[in-house]
């Protein structure tokens, strides 16, 4: 056998389990769902977080995962309660968060609500479905009264992406941050979609003023935490951004501050997505 034919199969073979891994991904995903109070569960699977409000008038959901998990995660809601999927709040565009539209618009004929941008920033990828798109847009915000809740949705400027929502169940004290909490680990900032460090810092600071010890917060990533998490993790945000741009100011260019590191005090953050390396260049820029 010729080598660029060796080379060919073995080319093929790679993406062939890369395919197959991608969806055995999805296969072995399982959805749990956690009562948090009152109406409220948190739905963990793969990708973002979902928030659920289940009660007398049905269904309302906070992100909708990938879209392989549609499915599941329409079955997950049905054992919490058998009932009309009225809402879908995405946080922001990023597809962990918003697969599952077009499934909950066209299949459990739900309303999708979201930040102007989320909008535009969907309906802008050039293979995207009408289905996938929000129906319902807003530009600071909107309330929901719903199964007995008051449900603040609020638009946080400039943070994660442009088009951030953090949802506030005030009844209960539980708080969906979406992206602007991946908790004891580096946040991603998507600054090519409207996303900065100094509103980041901003916006978590926002919602820390708006919730006591008590809160639940549901973060974008990351296990149920509460607001000792969402403190701890704003200040190693601040900790590492004033150490990084000090360097930059002293004139220290981005790879030897890679090189260099953030020390010891802050490795526990690094992750799979977002290590030590892709931390720094964010805050660098
Ligand atoms: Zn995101």
């Amino acid at each position: 056998m010729r080598k660029s034919t060796i080379a060919a199969i073995v080319v093929s073979c790679g993406l062939f389990t890369s395919n197959l891994f991608a969806q055995d991904r999805f296969a072995n995903v399982e959805m749990k769902s956690e009562h948090l109070g009152g109406s409220v569960y948190m739905m963990t699977g793969a990708g973002g977080n979902i928030g659920v409000s289940a009660g007398e008038e049905g269904l309302l959901i906070i992100d909708d995962q990938f879209e392989p998990l549609a499915e599941k995660i329409s079955a997950a809601l049905d054992e919490i309660l058998k009932g009309k999927l009225r809402y879908v709040i995405n946080t922001h565009y990023h597809g962990d968060h918003t697969g599952s539209n077009a499934y909950m618009r066209e299949v459990r004929d739900a309303t999708v609500f979201a930040h102007d941008n989320v909008r535009v920033r969907l309906a802008a990828k050039d293979d995207h479905k009408h289905a996938e798109l929000p129906v319902v847009t807003y530009e600071q915000g909107v309330t929901f009264h719903f199964n007995g809740e008051t449900m603040k949705v609020m638009h946080l400027a400039n943070a994660h992406t442009d088009g951030d929502s953090a949802v506030f169940f005030s009844d209960v004290n539980v708080l969906h941050t979406g992206d602007l909490f991946f908790k004891d680990w580096f946040p991603y900032i998507d600054i090519d979609a409207g996303g900065s460090v100094a509103g980041y810092i901003a916006a978590v600071e926002t919602l820390i003023a708006m919730i006591d010890d008590e809160t639940k917060v549901i973060p974008g990533h990351g296990t149920l935490a509460n607001k000792a998490d969402l403190q701890r993790f704003v200040d190693m945000i601040k900790a590492t951004s004033a150490q990084v741009k000090e360097l930059k100011i002293n004139g220290m260019p981005v790879e030897d501050i890679v090189e260099a590191g953030l020390g010891e005090e802050w490795q526990s953050w690094s992750w799979q997505f977002i290590n030590e390396e892709r931390w720094i260049k964010t805050l660098y820029r």
